[in-house]
């Protein structure tokens, strides 16, 4: 059963703000009244923030893609201009959920569950997203892979809102990739997710991030995978050793859903395979096919 709580529904954004201390922000509810439900969150105050203005607004231009904080899964696969400007976020708003989840699922709440398997997540940190951060007193912006301290555990203070997420738009030069494997299609949580992106300029790989979910206690990025293949052609025997590397910087739990050394082998064969789609689609681009 559902406790009792109290629930603010301030007007606007600087209400909301000023609620926030002590008060628990609730976006879709789609983690955080199950969690009510399940006694593993003991929130007594809610702040619901639907009445923001503009929260659900998202901008692409100058290079950059904004969304506001309210932006939901299905928002983005909704927008004409997100498959150029996050390839990798729209194949994750695809496999997200069902229907119902995606349109009252905010990716800000995606973020700020913490969960290693929030499925938003790798997709952000491939597009090297920041946070903006607002409390009543200031605002700040933080790079998503500084955001987690551990394991659903971050470093917003409990009167700061997320109130909106940005990343550079990939030039086309870059391609960018997220798969999520999941024992089915929809509604799913994640066994392991991958997502990369690769920039290529000729021959060589020019820049390179891969980040994995669910294989640690926090979303992260394999940093020495990508320091393999910076500056390199991705050769069948590079790629091998980046996605080798990446197995072994990975540190699964076993569950009900997979073992830890199923979802080790899964994270070198999806950084396999991803990293070659990414780097073929890029040089079928250059050769104008
Ligand atoms: C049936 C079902 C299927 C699901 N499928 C998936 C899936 O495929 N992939 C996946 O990753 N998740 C999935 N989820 C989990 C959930 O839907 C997502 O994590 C979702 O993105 C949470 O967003 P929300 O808006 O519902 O957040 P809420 O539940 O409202 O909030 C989640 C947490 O974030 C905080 N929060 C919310 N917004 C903000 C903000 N702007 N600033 C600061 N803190 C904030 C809340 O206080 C709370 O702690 C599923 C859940 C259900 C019930």
């Amino acid at each position: 059963m559902l406790r009792d709580f109290e629930l603010d529904m301030p007007a606007d954004l600087q209400e909301t703000l000023a609620c926030l201390p002590g008060g628990t922000p609730l976006a879709g509810g789609t983690n955080l009244l199950v969690d009510l439900r399940a006694r593993r969150e003991s929130a007594e105050r809610l702040v619901w923030l639907g009445n923001i203005d503009a929260f659900r607004d998202i901008k692409i231009e100058d290079g950059q893609a904004a969304i506001g904080g309210g932006t939901t899964v299905g928002d983005i696969l909704r927008h004409p201009g997100m498959e150029r400007a996050a390839p990798a976020l729209v194949d994750c708003a695809r496999v997200f959920g069902g229907q119902m989840v995606r349109n009252q699922a905010t990716l800000a709440g995606n973020v700020c569950s913490g969960s290693p398997a929030a499925d938003s997540v790798p997709p952000l940190l491939s597009l090297d997203a920041e946070l903006c951060l607002a409390s009543a007193t200031q605002v700040r912006t933080i790079a998503l892979d500084d955001f987690y301290t551990g394991f659903k555990k971050n470093r917003r203070s409990p009167d700061e809102l997320v109130t909106g997420i940005s990343w550079p738009v990939p030039g086309p030069n870059t391609a960018n990739r997220f798969y999520k494997l999941a024992r089915r299609k929809g509604d799913a949580i994640t066994v392991v997710g991958v997502a990369v992106t690769v920039t290529r300029d000729g021959n060589t790989c020019t820049d390179a991030r891969i980040a994995l979910g669910a294989v640690a206690p926090t979303v992260f990025r394999a940093k020495e995978a990508e320091a393999l293949i910076i500056g390199e052609t991705l050769t069948e025997e590079r790629v091998d050793e980046a996605a080798q590397k990446a197995k072994e910087l990975s540190d699964p739990i076993d569950d009900l859903r997979a073992s830890a050394d199923y979802r080790r082998d899964m994270v070198q064969v999806l950084t396999r395979r991803l990293l070659n789609q990414a780097w073929q689609s890029l040089g079928e681009k250059e050769a104008g096919r």
